[in-house]
């Protein structure tokens, strides 16, 4: 089985989650040739584990981003019968259009995976969860930061290869509505707030503490929904990001099960808040039943002293 991945970059560096792709493919133990676009992060996807080709797809289209035009000029090389990225937007878009160029089926925002390809994602905003089986070709995208990233101890070879396309749209420049701080995704440490909070404003301790351990700051639906203030780029959950840092602090968050599906996979879980009964501590390592008015500062105290040290 011949399978082609499509590499995602941010800004022309590789994006972490094409490691994670290309672990989740390896299940399928076929042939894993890795396309990057643009040539963006062509070496750094040579040293990965599993992938036995790579091809980097180089011209004028890719110096903005038109998916149709990135499309058009990849088509060729991306000979598999299964196509893959990740679920982000560039990847629901790129693997969409290279679907319709094909007449396979797209799926989108895989969670979980299996040999026989059966796949599951969640569908109707989260409210349900679907599983599909697959047989033929097919076109899908993945969540980020449900497979472990490969390693990078591989040496494939990198095909280059000339090719551009026309551009019928240009984005010229994305406004993050999220700021320009770490995005949760892609963060070791995240520190999420929720309802308890009791105000957007009141996220500035979170961000406070985000800077002493740089730290991405989160959020729960409930804050999401309730203050304009907090983007939906910040939630995690069902229905938001999937995220599994190695540390997640959630303060102010009740812990229901749409908040714990995009986050209880991370490796040590802190939890602060004032009722000991919050199903957030049926899942902690480390829970403080306490007002985050009151321990928020102890712990920013006892951070600022570990930096230093
Ligand atoms: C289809 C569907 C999809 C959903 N998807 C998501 C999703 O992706 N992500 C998500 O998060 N939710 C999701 N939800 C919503 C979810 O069910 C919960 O409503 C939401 O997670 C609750 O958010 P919360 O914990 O911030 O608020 P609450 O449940 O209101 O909890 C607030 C917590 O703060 C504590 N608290 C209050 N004041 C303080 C204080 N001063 N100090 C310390 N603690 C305090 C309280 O004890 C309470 O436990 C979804 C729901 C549905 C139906």
């Amino acid at each position: 089985m011949e399978i082609s991945i499509i590499a995602e970059n941010t800004g022309g560096v590789l994006n972490p989650v094409t490691a994670q792709i290309i672990s989740a493919a390896k299940m399928f133990e076929g042939d894993i040739t890795v396309v990057c676009p643009g040539g963006f992060g062509a070496e750094e996807v040579a040293k990965i584990s599993g992938v036995g080709k790579v091809v980097s797809v180089e011209g004028d289209c890719f110096s903005d981003f038109d998916g149709l035009a990135w499309c058009r000029a990849i088509d060729s090389v991306v000979t598999g019968e299964i196509l893959l990225s990740s679920s982000s937007n560039f990847g629901r878009e790129i693997i969409s259009i290279l679907a319709a160029m094909r007449e396979i089926p797209a799926i989108q925002d895989i969670t979980e995976l299996t040999k026989e390809m059966i796949f599951t994602r969640p569908v109707l905003s989260g409210k349900a969860i679907e599983k599909l089986k697959i047989s033929g070709p097919c076109a899908f995208t993945i969540r980020a930061n449900i497979f472990p990233a490969a390693e990078s101890d591989g040496n494939a070879n990198i095909s280059i290869i000339n090719k551009s396309s026309e551009v019928g749209i240009s984005v010229k420049e994305a406004i993050s509505k999220a700021n320009e701080k770490l995005d949760v995704s892609e963060a070791e440490i995240i520190i999420s707030g929720g309802r308890g909070m009791g105000s957007p404003e009141n996220f500035a301790h979170l961000y406070e503490i985000s800077e002493v351990v740089g730290a991405a700051v989160g959020a729960s639906r409930a804050a999401v929904d309730t203050w304009e203030e907090i983007p939906h780029s910040m939630q995690v959950g069902q229905t938001g990001k999937t995220v599994t840092p190695k540390l997640y602090v959630a303060v102010g968050i009740s812990g229901a099960i749409q908040h714990l599906a995009g986050m209880r996979t991370s490796k040590y879980i802190v939890a602060i808040n004032k009722d000991s009964e919050a199903p957030i501590f049926g899942v902690a390592d480390y829970g403080i039943v306490a007002n985050w008015e009151d321990a928020l500062p102890i712990l920013k105290d006892e951070l600022e002293k570990l930096a230093l040290d």
